[in-house]
């Protein structure tokens, strides 16, 4: 396993993390092994807008033991009075629904409490109009919410909290098909997407990913808006090369889904490379370095997603990865202009012109 550090924070979280969608379909038992099996794994961060009420006792009984060492997305709107997962701004439910998991998870502190699912401007003013996020404030004040999370679909949304609230860790929704404009919570231009990592990346404040498979529907031709299936691998690393991404939250079933999961570090580069992504339509990416290194290895040595990557963060104001451009072994100097990138780029991108840009950028 590897982890990435939220800045905002010091908390350091593995790649892989686990939403928990479906964890309740294993039952108590085989709930109880997946999660330990994750654990084991390295995974240590666990967003837990769950898919049904089951989950949470599963919890308790697989980590109560092991607390300390996991980090917990609890989310204040996620409600369960009818079992499965439902989305409350009711102040009531929401302060019942907090009290029972924390029960049900046999711990009385969350690692970060998330502002829930707001995707329009009117339910984040009723959020605040109805008190949730003061209850939020006084439970940070006891000791009981370590840290203030949010999780939104809308890039809109998400920067006006950000302005407002300054929270210390973001659940945002990425995959391909989000970021071409497809599917159901592809929600904002590609050009407002990147905005939120950026700003993200900038401010040191880290994402966690919800939907790296758009539900599934990407893993499957049929339901692809691509018509084309991608693999869990190429999601996750589409997802993690984002921009102030930390950690991909990938929902399991059960043991042999961690497994999967737990594999993604040990796969070949070539079983997560998906660049395959600029042969389908629609895709909105054309021209523009998506930091996929597919491309690689450049003969003089150069990280060409990684320079791309500190380069458009570095244009967006990012200071610290100006600094890294700076540190790194092999800059846009040594590019010897071979166009090895250029007819290797699937995405159509002069990269052997944009080594120049960003050459005479950072000499300024
Ligand atoms: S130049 Fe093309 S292949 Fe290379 S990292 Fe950028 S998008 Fe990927
Ligand atoms: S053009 Fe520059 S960056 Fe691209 S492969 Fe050649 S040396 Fe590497």
């Amino acid at each position: 396993m590897e982890y990435r550090i939220n800045r905002k924070t010091g908390d350091s979280f593995s790649e892989i993390g686990l939403g928990t969608a479906y964890l309740f379909e294993a039952g108590l038992e085989e709930g109880v092994r997946a999660l330990q099996r994750a654990v084991e794994g390295g995974v240590n961060i666990f967003d837990l807008a769950a898919g049904h009420g089951d989950t949470y006792p599963i919890f308790g009984e697989a980590l109560a033991d092991v607390r300390k060492q996991v980090y917990y997305q609890i989310h204040f709107g996620a409600e369960y009075t009818q079992g499965v997962y439902g989305w409350s701004l009711d102040p009531d439910t929401v302060k019942q629904s907090v009290e029972k998991q924390l029960t049900e998870l046999k711990t009385d502190y969350i690692d970060y409490g998330f502002i829930h699912c707001l995707d329009e401007e009117k339910d984040w003013e009723t959020f605040q109009k109805n008190g949730i996020l003061d209850y939020i404030y006084e439970l940070k004040k006891s000791g009981v919410v370590r840290h203030i999370g949010l999780s939104s679909h809308t890039p809109a949304v998400i920067q006006k909290i950000l302005d407002e609230v300054g929270p210390d860790l973001l659940m945002f929704s990425i995959n391909p098909a989000y970021d071409s404009g497809e599917g159901e919570y592809a929600k904002g231009s590609l050009s407002a997407r990147n905005e939120v990592y950026r700003r993200c990346e900038a401010e040191g404040l880290g994402i966690t990913v919800m939907k790296p498979f758009s539900s599934g529907q990407l893993l499957d031709a049929k339901q692809s808006p691509f018509k084309a299936a991608l693999t869990k691998a190429q999601c996750i690393h589409y997802a993690l090369d984002r921009p102030g991404v930390l950690s991909v939250l990938a929902g399991a079933r059960n043991t042999q889904e961690v497994e999967e999961l737990l594999a993604y570090h040990e796969l070949p580069e070539a079983e997560k490379d998906y660049s395959v992504i600029a042969s389908f339509d629609p895709v909105d990416t054309e021209g523009t370095c998506v930091y996929c290194n597919h491309c690689s290895p450049c003969p003089a040595g150069l990280d060409v997603g990684l320079i791309n990557k500190y380069y458009d963060l570095a244009k967006a104001g990012d200071l610290l990865a100006a600094e890294h451009y700076r540190t790194l072994e092999h800059t846009a100097a040594d590019c010897t202009g071979c166009g090895h990138c250029d007819a290797r780029c699937p995405f159509g991108v002069d990269q052997s012109g944009r080594m120049q840009e960003i050459d005479s950028y950072f000499r300024k």
